[in-house]
């Protein structure tokens, strides 16, 4: 609906008439139109139940007492649906160590995988990063809307207006991720889905090899390439990644305890971690261990909501300084801003792939900004290593 509405508006069209059940819909279509600074004024929408009800209100032209009869409304209300209340932050205290993960993946754009044993909450700790990211503009707001009303759920809308929020299973299939042509109609695949939002991944070493793959294009180019007969399309994917993988087949392992019950042999847990390494890490700039934490500290755990306004107050200061965040950045731009600090500090550029070397230096910019920072200094490149996949994951070679 949201497509016949805005198609109206370019087309200066003044009447649209619509069946019942799709009214409602035109009006919120409408509604959030004009949120975007678009005039809405000069198109009125009616509501017909029958052919004959549409014929009424379309040969009588305007005639108010036809179409009423008709049961036509001529006039639009005002907008009743008032902005959204702003979003409330769940009252909850996370370990000082998820939250600076939290808050660096969304400073800065960063993708990010959660590594550690099962049970330990991390896709739960995956699902509090939307927390921390800014509310969509109406037009951003638009664009979802036209996204999610090529799938089956059309119509639907994010209830409070958030960023969306697509989780995908570890069966997810190469299709289901990129989307594809049904009859000739794009039907959008969670990539696209997750636009300007989070894309959860959950048990990304069990994901079909083919399906860790397709992650490949999105990650670097933030969108995704559907091919069809008639050439290739374009689709956004301007998500953030966060996945989720246990350390070995069973689960149990954990790099900081023995008391967890995994007998899998090292040869194994290298194989399983193995599914992570190559494409995809090497395109995840955070990776950060949940292990189970110690209940005796939780009470001086900082609140979850306390991460909020930093977040969004470096983001800004990244967008203005920078034009997009550090998790955004082409290799040649993240040179141009940050390249020097290789030479600054060779240290911690040894033996790092040029993938390796671009992630730390974005995560160090983010690190930087978080301090109200333009410079690079050694205590963002030290932090910045601390997020690099070969910590948990020896056998990677991103
Ligand atoms: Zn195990």
């Amino acid at each position: 609906m949201t497509r016949a509405v805005c198609a109206c508006l370019d087309a200066d069209v003044r009447r649209l008439i619509v069946a019942d059940e799709d009214f409602e819909a035109a009006l919120e279509a409408r509604e959030l139109i004009a949120r975007t600074g678009k005039s809405v004024d000069f198109l009125r929408v009616f509501r017909a139940s029958t052919l004959a009800e549409a014929w009424a209100i379309v040969s009588k032209n305007g005639n108010r007492s036809q179409s009423r009869r008709a049961g036509a409304i001529l006039r639009l209300p005002r907008p009743r649906r008032p902005r959204p209340e702003p979003l409330s932050i769940p009252e909850i205290r996370i370990p000082p160590s998820l939250g600076r993960s939290l808050l660096v993946s969304a400073s800065g754009a960063h993708h990010l995988l959660f590594l550690g044993p099962k049970g330990t909450g991390k896709s739960t700790a995956g699902d509090l990063l939307i927390h921390l990211l800014p509310d969509p503009s109406p037009s951003e707001l638009l664009e979802g809307l036209l996204i999610r009303e090529l799938t089956a759920a059309s119509g639907q809308r994010s209830p409070d207006d958030r960023p969306p929020v697509v989780r995908v299973p570890p069966s997810i299939r190469p299709a289901g991720l990129i989307g594809r042509y049904l009859r000739d109609l794009y039907q959008p695949g969670a990539f696209c889905l997750a636009d300007r939002g989070l894309l959860i991944a959950d048990e990304l070493a069990e994901w079909p090899r083919d399906s860790r793959e397709a992650l490949r294009e999105p990650l670097e180019r933030r969108s995704v390439t559907i091919h069809r007969q008639r050439g290739p399309l374009e689709s956004p994917a301007r998500f953030i990644l966060v996945a989720t993988a246990n350390l070995c087949p069973c689960g149990n392992y954990s790099p900081t305890r023995s008391k967890l019950t995994c007998r899998c042999s090292p040869r194994e847990r290298d194989r399983y971690l193995s599914h992570l390494s190559g494409p995809v890490l090497d395109r995840i700039d955070l990776v950060s261990l949940i292990d189970v934490p110690s209940d005796s500290t939780q009470k001086n755990w900082p609140l979850l909501r306390e991460f909020r306004d930093q977040a969004l107050f470096t983001r800004s200061f990244l967008q203005s300084r920078l034009g997009l965040l550090p998790g955004e950045l082409e290799p040649r731009k993240i040179e141009e801003v940050a390249g020097s600090v290789a030479s600054s500090y060779p240290g911690y550029f040894d033996l790092v792939s040029l993938r390796g070397r671009h992630k730390l230096m974005r995560v160090a910019l983010t690190l930087a900004a978080l301090e109200g920072k333009t410079e690079i200094e050694e205590h963002h490149l030290f932090e910045a290593s601390l997020f690099r996949p070969e910590r948990w994951a020896p056998t990677s070679n991103a």
